[in-house]
């Protein structure tokens, strides 16, 4: 079993690096992919620990691209997290999402729930602030009963506290993973809100033709017959698979660290053949 989509302190989870790590090694956890939010400062930290504790740990990131109507994420596996046009590339994210909070929180001040970006920043510790943390900030003020009600009534995509932010266009994403040496993968399909499965295979070829690699198959939200769908289109494409949990800690309740929800399960197949293909495009480069 291993598990290629998380998050940690560095962007909106609650574990930091080396404590994710250390909580995959327990589980028997095979390897392990530190996937932050628009951040690689948690690698170096879980790198290192995987070395110490004698756990496979895949550089990763999740990079959010435009997508006006619901979301698009595309992961990125073995980005060289030194490189520095990416770390440039990188920072134009942090800064709109640096941003973007105050304006969520006045909003939400407007709307009567009295938080400030300090209760907010302290609740991110040390690393990137996302909506998480403040939807985590509303729960303990009791403006709202759970997190995900303060998504849902707030939060999310088109609620009433929402603000947009600065993303790179889908093909932008991609070709900067590329440019840092890694693969990147289009996450959680689900998310994208395609209408039926033959736009979703149009997107993926168009996004093929960008540089997409992979796409995330297995995730504690596909539905059985999303992963089916999901499989089928990367055979037909020839794209790699990955599969993830996409765990963010307590923050999100009921997704565990390796089996997500409904016993996730995801074969170390899956990181053999990512390395193959990183050792390809290396090739061809
Ligand atoms: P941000 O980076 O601030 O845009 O926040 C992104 C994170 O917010 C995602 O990784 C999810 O954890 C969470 N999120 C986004 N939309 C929703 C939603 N509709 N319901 C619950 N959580 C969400
Ligand atoms: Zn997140
Ligand atoms: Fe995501
Ligand atoms: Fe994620």
């Amino acid at each position: 079993m291993i598990d290629l989509h998380t998050h940690s302190t560095a962007s909106d989870g609650q574990l930091s690096p080396a404590a994710l790590v250390s909580c995959a090694k327990k589980k028997g956890l095979e390897a392990l992919a530190l996937t932050d939010h628009d951040t690689v400062e948690g690698l170096v930290e879980a790198m290192a620990a995987g070395e110490q504790a004698g756990l496979e740990v895949l550089p990763g990131i999740e990079v959010s691209a435009d997508w006006p109507e619901s979301t698009l994420h595309i992961l990125g596996y073995y980005v060289d997290y030194t490189d520095g046009r990416f770390l440039e590339q990188l920072t134009v994210l942090q800064d709109a999402r640096n941003r973007r909070n105050p304006e969520i929180i006045k909003k939400l001040r407007g709307l009567g729930c009295d938080i400030t970006l300090e209760e907010v920043r302290a609740e991110a510790i040390t690393g990137q602030v996302g909506r998480p943390h403040i939807a985590q900030v509303l729960l303990q003020k009791g403006f709202v009963k759970s997190s995900q009600e303060a998504f849902d009534r707030f939060l999310k995509k088109g609620a009433a506290a929402y603000v947009e932010k600065f993303r790179f266009q889908p093909r932008e994403a991609i070709s900067m993973i590329r440019a840092a040496g890694g693969i990147p993968v289009l996450a959680h399909p689900n998310t994208l809100g395609c209408r039926n499965s033959a736009q979703l295979d149009a997107f993926v070829v168009d996004m093929k033709s960008s540089g997409l690699m992979g796409i995330e198959v297995f995730y504690s939200e596909h539905a059985p017959h999303e992963t089916r769908l999901y499989q089928d289109i990367a055979r037909r494409h020839r794209l790699l698979m990955t599969g993830g949990s996409d765990f963010h800690g307590a923050y999100i309740k009921g997704i565990e660290l390796g089996t997500g929800k409904n016993n996730l399960a995801v074969p170390y197949s899956l990181v053999a053949d990512l390395k193959q293909a990183r050792l390809q495009a290396d090739g061809r480069s």
